[in-house]
């Protein structure tokens, strides 16, 4: 999720990485580090009358908690004279930024050192496995976890590309990863899989390994693009590239036209369209090792201490602020409906200051994307305070929601850079819709019923995918035509009312137009008086148990000569005939609609911002990580 820079070639490798990783801070990070292989000083030996020469190579690590500079600073403590090594900038997701968790990650007889950006799933397994065996682990990472069984390949016999290799085919997740070791120390082993990678061939045989070019660009247009499943052994002499499933592989050398802004950004305008379109990744992130499909079941690893108070309690609190506010509410629909606890959802600042009635029987779960949220932060407390247990359900690893919660979920979005939310917002989804099924499965819902849902989560993915693709040119062309309204209604009954509130909140949020969300019904109960042929309403009707009440909303809307904008599910022609305009959806099961139907509400509030010429990253007066009441 993070940043990666490995350079191997004839200068000092030290001050290449740190800038390297410099380039990468944009992305957001909470710790940084490098490995070096260090060219030993040539020990000269004498017996009188014989010089003898001893040379070697040395793996030095060199990492801690906080920002590249504090890292620099640390590291010009002890310079280390080196021609290759590896930097990593981590976003933490197993276990809390500290300097022990950072990377890199040494083997169990610190012959080797990995960095790596993503998530190794069935870490669990393998450490209990090698622990049996006599390992230790230093760190709570999963990446650790896979440093030790690259070790425990690694022999006189194997090469180091051969013992990544195998470790590879046991390793269930996502990884960008390079390692080196001191015994070979004349290269950089690194793969890929969901997660980027990118080598960059530099003049006079040096060579660069990257996460993103945006740490390389200032050296070498050069690149070579590892595609999921590949790996390559990185030396001053070439690249040797194979899959890990060992057939040999001849790559392209591509030439990067791009300038350093839009390479962060991978090539796309703004953060916020990035993010955008990261949700498929982030949205299968989010269930990565946590579904067991067969039993039709969910383990969600931070929550395996509260399972006693989470099949016994009467009732669920979610709080939350904002964007998260909304996911809580749609989480409220599903949680009720499948699993058939009494939830309530309120926010944040709110329930800090209502004294409300919170007890030994409650569990409340506090959303936030940054962890920091002041007010769910305090909403928590008070909870706590109360007798209540107190989970969190947040992005951010090691933030102080995450740290001050008897346990939780984390959404593993990756940094969220935009201010206004949109993966993170599909993340929680996911995570609400975990947390459903596996509450349902302890009480109601059946192995049959939960694995149904299961296969459908697992379809989302590719149905966002497919809205991205058919429907961005559509949107955008929507959003040209009504870039001048000064008013917007979003509309929405069941699991999509709170969709429309956070249809409505973005558009307000980045292009500053006025915009209301309403459940559907309570159009007729006011604001239909503001409906003329000045009004544009959104309103979004997939096919679900409430669609022909929608329809009629639709009527109501058109009869007062307002503009529809139609969010439909693929194949419903009769919609056409009522909406100006229709954006379809992919069908799925009610409670997932809301991953889908948000996805060009999104877009739609991302090019009207555009077309109004709106700071789409830093939209006015908003902050990313609200830290005040
Ligand atoms: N899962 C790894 C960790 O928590 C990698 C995080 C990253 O992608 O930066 O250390």
């Amino acid at each position: 999720m993070c940043g990666i820079v490995g350079y191997i070639g004839y200068r000092e490798a030290t001050p290449i990485l740190l800038t390297g990783l410099k380039r990468l801070e944009y992305r957001g990070y909470d710790s940084a580090g490098l490995a070096l292989l260090e060219d030993l000083p040539r020990a000269v030996t004498s017996n009188g009358t014989e010089t003898a020469l001893v040379t070697g190579t040395r793996l030095v690590i060199q990492k801690c908690r906080g920002k590249v500079t504090e890292l620099e600073e640390l590291s010009a403590l002890t310079p280390i004279h080196s021609t290759v090594g590896i930097g990593h900038t981590r976003w933490a997701t197993h276990g809390a930024p500290s300097d022990i968790n950072s990377h890199p990650h040494t083997d169990q007889n610190e012959r080797l050192a990995i960095i790596h950006n993503g998530i190794i799933e069935n870490y669990g397994q393998i450490r209990d496995r090698l622990a049996a065996r006599g390992h230790t682990f230093r760190s709570e990472t999963d990446t650790e976890v896979l440093a030790h069984l690259i070790g425990e390949f690694y022999s006189e016999e194997r090469s180091l590309t051969e013992a990544v290799r195998l470790a590879l085919n046991e390793v269930v997740g996502a990884y960008g990863i390079a390692v080196v070791a001191a015994d070979d120390p004349n290269e950089i082993v690194c793969a890929r899989k969901g997660s980027p990678l990118v080598i960059g061939v530099g003049n006079d045989n040096e060579y660069f390994v990257a996460s993103d070019a945006a740490a390389i660009i200032a050296h070498t247009r050069q690149v070579i693009y590892l595609s999921d499943n590949e790996m390559a052994t990185v030396s001053r002499s070439g690249i040797k590239t194979r899959t890990i499933s060992n057939i040999e592989i001849t790559k392209n050398i591509e030439v990067l036209d791009m300038e350093l802004e839009a390479i962060e950004k991978s090539g796309f305008d703004h953060f916020m369209l990035k993010e955008i379109h990261e949700q498929p990744r982030t949205i299968t992130d989010a269930m990565r090792g946590r579904v067991i499909e067969e039993e039709g079941d969910i383990v969600l690893g931070g929550l395996q201490n509260q399972l006693r108070d989470l099949r016994r309690a009467k009732r669920l609190i979610l709080t939350a602020c904002g964007t998260s506010f909304h996911a809580g509410l749609i989480g409220k629909y599903m949680i009720e409906q499948y699993a058939r606890i009494p939830v309530e959802i309120e926010y944040a600042s709110e329930f800090r200051y209502r004294n409300p009635i919170v007890g030994d029987d409650d569990v409340m779960f506090g959303i936030s994307q940054s962890g920091e949220t002041a007010d769910t932060l305090a909403a928590m407390r008070e909870g706590k305070r109360k007798g209540a247990r107190a989970l969190g359900i947040v992005n951010v690893v090691g933030s102080t929601i995450a740290r001050e919660s008897d346990g939780g979920v984390y959404i593993h979005a990756g940094p969220e850079i935009g201010v206004a939310s949109t993966k993170a917002f599909t993340s929680q989804l996911t995570v609400l819709s975990l947390l459903t099924i596996m509450l349902g499965r302890m009480r109601h819902l059946s192995v049959v019923d939960g694995r149904a849902m299961i296969r459908e989560l697992l379809l989302i993915p590719e149905k966002v995918q497919r809205i991205l693709d058919d429907s961005e040119q559509q949107v955008k062309e929507i959003a040209e035509i009504f870039k001048d309204a000064t008013n917007f209604l979003y509309l929405g009954r069941g699991y999509n009312y709170p969709v429309a509130l956070e249809g409505a909140l973005k558009l307000k949020e980045i292009s500053y137009i006025h915009a209301e969300g309403y459940p559907a019904a309570e159009m007729k109960h006011g604001p239909i008086a503001l409906i003329d042929e000045n009004m544009p309403v959104v309103i979004i009707a997939p096919h679900d148990e409430v669609y022909e009440k929608v329809l009629s909303n639709i009527q109501e809307v058109r009869a007062r000569k307002g503009h529809v904008i139609a969010i439909a599910s693929e194949g419903d022609e009769k919609i056409k005939e009522l909406a100006e305009q229709v954006i379809y959806i992919p069908r799925t099961m009610s409670l997932f609609t809301p991953m889908l139907s948000v996805v060009p509400l999104q877009l739609l509030s991302y090019y009207m911002a555009c077309a109004r010429g709106c700071n789409v990253d830093q939209p006015r007066n908003l902050a990313k990580s609200v830290t005040v009441e």
